[in-house]
C-alpha cells in the first residue's frame, strides 16, 4: 500500500505577477521591473510549501485545458505534487490572477477572473480513496454547501476508523463572506485571515479567536493570522497563544504569505507541536516568503 499523504482541496491558479517600484496610478504606461507567470491559488500554494517541507501531499480541484492549464500542471509534475484526480473542463479557462506587487509598500494587489472554471462538487470528492489520507485540507470557495457534504463524507468514514486512522480535516475562511460561516464548525482546525476575523466583526486576531473558538467543533483549533502583526490561536485548551511576525530585512513578495502560514501551520500540527511553536513556525516560515519572490526555496 502507498504511503498516506496530505489532500488539499480547493483552486489552483496562474498568477501573472508584474513587480514595480510603486504601484501605478490609473492611466499611467508605467515599466515593470519584472514580470513573471508563476502558479497559484490556495489550495496548491499549500501543497506546494508542504511539498517542501517534506510531506507527500496531492492537490484535488478543478483543471481546464490549453497552455495555461499546462503551465499549473507542469508545476504540480515538477514538484511530485499528485494531481491525478483532478476535475478536467474543457469549455472555459484557467482562473488567472493579475498582480502587482509594490516595491515602495510591500502591497499585491490581485485582480482575480476565475474565467468559468467549474467549482468541484462531491461527485468528484467521491472518486478518491480516502484511506490515503491522513489529513484533509479544504480551501474555503463559493462550493461551500459541496464542502460540508465532502467534510461529512470524510467525518463518516473516520467515524469507522481507529483514532489512529482518523482523518483530520482543516477548512481555510479566508474571503470575507456569510456563505463561509457554516464551516467554521466543521472542521478539527480552522485558519480564519484577517479579512474574513473583520468581516465577522473582530478588530484583532486574539478578539477573533476567542470568538470563533466558541463556535468550532468540540476540541477544535482556531488560528487566524494577522499580516505583520503575527498570529494568534487557541487549541483544545482554550488558550489563547501569539506568535509575532517575523520581518523579513526587505519585504519584497507577500503574495502567498498566508498559503505560505496555512502549510507551515499544517506541517507544524503533523509534527504533534503545541499550539504556540505552530504559530511561531508559520510566522517564521511565513516571514521567510516575504522576503523572496514566489514559493520555491521557503521549505
Ligand atoms: P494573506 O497573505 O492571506 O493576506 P496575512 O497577510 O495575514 O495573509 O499573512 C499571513 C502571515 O504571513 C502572517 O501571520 C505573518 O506571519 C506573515 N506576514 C504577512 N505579511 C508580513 C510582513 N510584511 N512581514 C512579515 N511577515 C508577514
Amino acid at each position: 500500500m502507498s504511503r498516506k499523504k496530505v489532500l488539499c482541496v480547493g483552486l489552483i491558479a496562474l498568477d501573472i505577477v508584474s513587480t514595480c517600484e510603486r504601484y501605478p496610478n490609473e492611466d499611467e504606461d508605467m515599466r515593470a521591473t519584472s514580470q513573471r507567470w508563476q502558479t497559484g491559488g490556495n489550495a496548491c500554494t499549500n501543497a506546494t510549501v508542504m511539498t517542501q517541507l517534506g510531506i507527500e501531499c496531492e492537490f484535488l480541484g478543478s483543471l481546464s485545458e490549453g497552455t495555461e492549464a499546462e503551465f499549473v500542471c507542469k508545476h504540480l509534475r515538477d514538484r511530485g505534487i499528485e494531481h491525478e484526480h483532478c476535475v478536467r473542463h474543457s469549455d472555459c479557462g484557467t482562473p488567472t490572477s493579475v498582480v502587482t506587487l509594490s516595491l515602495a509598500t510591500g502591497s499585491r494587489t490581485v485582480l482575480h477572473a476565475r474565467n468559468n472554471l467549474p467549482e468541484m462538487n462531491l461527485s468528484a470528492f467521491q472518486k478518491v480513496n480516502l484511506t490515503n489520507y491522513y489529513w484533509i485540507h479544504f480551501e474555503g470557495r463559493r462550493n461551500e454547501g459541496e464542502i460540508v457534504k465532502m467534510i461529512a463524507m470524510v467525518d463518516e468514514f473516520s467515524s469507522k476508523r481507529t483514532a489512529h486512522d482518523k482523518i483530520v480535516v482543516s477548512v481555510e475562511l479566508e474571503k470575507p463572506r456569510q456563505s463561509l460561516v457554516p464551516l467554521l464548525d466543521k472542521a478539527d482546525v480552522v485558519f480564519t485571515s484577517k479579512d474574513f476575523a473583520r468581516f465577522c466583526g473582530y478588530s484583532t486576531a486574539s478578539e477573533a479567536v476567542k470568538a470563533f473558538h466558541s463556535k468550532v467543533k468540540a476540541g477544535a483549533t482556531v488560528i487566524c493570522a494577522w499580516g505583520d502583526e503575527g498570529a494568534d490561536g487557541i487549541g483544545p485548551d482554550g488558550e489563547v497563544k501569539h506568535s509575532d511576525a517575523y520581518c523579513p530585512k526587505e519585504v519584497i513578495d507577500t503574495l502567498g504569505a498566508g498559503d505560505t502560514f496555512v502549510a507551515g501551520a499544517i506541517y507544524s500540527l503533523i509534527k504533534q507541536s503545541s499550539i504556540e511553536d505552530t504559530l511561531n513556525f508559520a510566522c517564521k516560515l511565513a516571514g521567510l516568503k516575504c522576503g523572496m519572490r514566489g514559493n520555491d526555496g521557503v521549505g
